[in-house]
């Protein structure tokens, strides 16, 4: 797989992503699966693992303005 933007090599990288989940929590997920471009900073998250980040924050009660939260399958 190429990339779109710069045509570098994709590579499947583990990386720490922040995601807004409220107008005041932001939760950063650790340990996330990318697929990262060589060349730039171009990266794509799969169907199958947004699927999962998206129960992993349903789950996340947005208490504190900042959580930290591993990625498990
Ligand atoms: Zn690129």
């Amino acid at each position: 797989m190429k990339c779109t933007v710069c045509g570098g090599e994709l590579k499947t990288a583990a990386t720490g992503l922040p995601f807004k989940i409220s107008d005041t929590s932001i939760v950063i997920l650790k340990g996330l699966p990318v697929v990262q471009c060589s060349g730039c900073p171009e990266y794509l998250i799969e169907d199958e693992v947004l699927r999962r980040v998206d129960e992993i924050l349903a789950k996340v009660e947005g208490r504190t303005e900042l959580e930290i939260v591993r990625y498990a399958a």
